[in-house]
């Protein structure tokens, strides 16, 4: 039988682990779909989802630079792709494009398979980009009674603290903040790039850790390389951590429930996936 594509696009794409984790649950589960990559140029987006439409695709992924150019160009918006402002699923059916954003359902997944529910919670997010606006609006959603957003400009967090006035309260990225914020935290997600493999800066100090309440889980979503400065501070001081693979994987996995319809079972997939990913970046 035919498999049904499935690709993502990005600029660049080759490091891309999307295919890695797709294809290995698509074949774990027999489901006839081929997921593919595709180097694709910001000015290209429009003219690939005419291209994947009338080639048949049954979706593709997004990421940078393409996540908010298609949010003006899909037929339809899922809510959270609506609120997030940037698309990293379209789902193609009966004509139509439908985009979707996994990536909030992905963090808030990763946080409940670590036993973390926000309700309730107080949290701090270091940033305010893309990444960020996904994982404090889902926390809002999600009840967070408090979420402090510490971000280098500080409009940018401001903006989010205008969307859920009650709960988010913007904040700029100053050690002092950092330290005050540390002190009523059941959860600080680092959303910054500072730390990640190839990228130039890291913190400059990362001692407003010592003021977290204790036992506060501490995440950052940058998952190259496996434990960050700000991740392994953190677990030194006997704080549990969690890097982005776990969102990576969850996001990708709501993802291909929407391409196939199928309703995956987590716990039968994931040892599968997280054997591939290792095998991959060990590569
Ligand atoms: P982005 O839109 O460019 O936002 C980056 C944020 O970090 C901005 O708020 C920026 O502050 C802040 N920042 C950057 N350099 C800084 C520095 N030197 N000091 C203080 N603040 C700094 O990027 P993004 O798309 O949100 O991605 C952010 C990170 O999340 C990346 O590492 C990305 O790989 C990761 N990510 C992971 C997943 C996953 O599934 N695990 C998904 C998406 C993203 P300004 O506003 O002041 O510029």
């Amino acid at each position: 039988m035919e498999k049904t594509k499935l690709c993502v696009i990005g600029d660049p794409v080759e490091h891309s682990l999307s295919p890695v984790i797709h294809n290995t649950v698509l074949d774990f589960l027999g489901l006839p779909f081929a997921y593919g990559r595709v180097q694709m140029r910001a000015a290209d987006t429009a003219a690939f989802l005419r291209q994947a439409k009338q080639e048949g695709y049954g979706g593709f992924n997004a990421t940078m630079p393409h996540k908010t150019a298609l949010v003006e160009l899909v037929d339809e918006l899922e809510e959270d792709a609506r609120l997030f402002r940037a698309v990293n699923t379209v789902v193609l059916r009966d004509g139509k494009s439908i985009g979707c954003n996994t990536d909030g359902d992905g963090f808030l997944q990763m946080l409940l398979e670590r036993g973390f529910s926000p309700e309730g919670k107080t949290v701090t997010v270091l940033g305010a980009g893309g990444a960020a606006r996904a994982v404090v609006l889902k926390l809002a959603q999600a009840g967070a009674l408090r979420i402090f957003v510490c971000n280098r400009t500080v409009e940018k967090a401001r903006e989010l603290e205008r969307e859920f006035t009650a709960q988010i309260t913007a904040l700029p990225f100053e050690a002092q903040v950092l330290r005050d914020c540390a002190l009523f935290s059941d959860l600080m997600v680092n959303t910054t790039p500072m730390g990640m493999t190839n990228v130039a800066g890291q913190f400059d100090d990362l001692s407003f850790l010592d003021d977290l309440k204790q036992n506060a889980l501490v995440c950052d979503l940058i998952y190259s390389p496996a434990e960050t400065e700000f991740l392994r501070y953190a677990k030194e001081k006997g704080h549990p951590t969690a890097n982005g693979l776990g969102m990576l994987i969850h996001q990708a996995l709501f993802a291909l429930e929407k391409f196939t319809g199928a309703e995956i079972d987590r716990e039968a997939v994931l040892p599968a996936v997280e054997a591939e990913l290792k095998k991959k970046m060990k590569a």
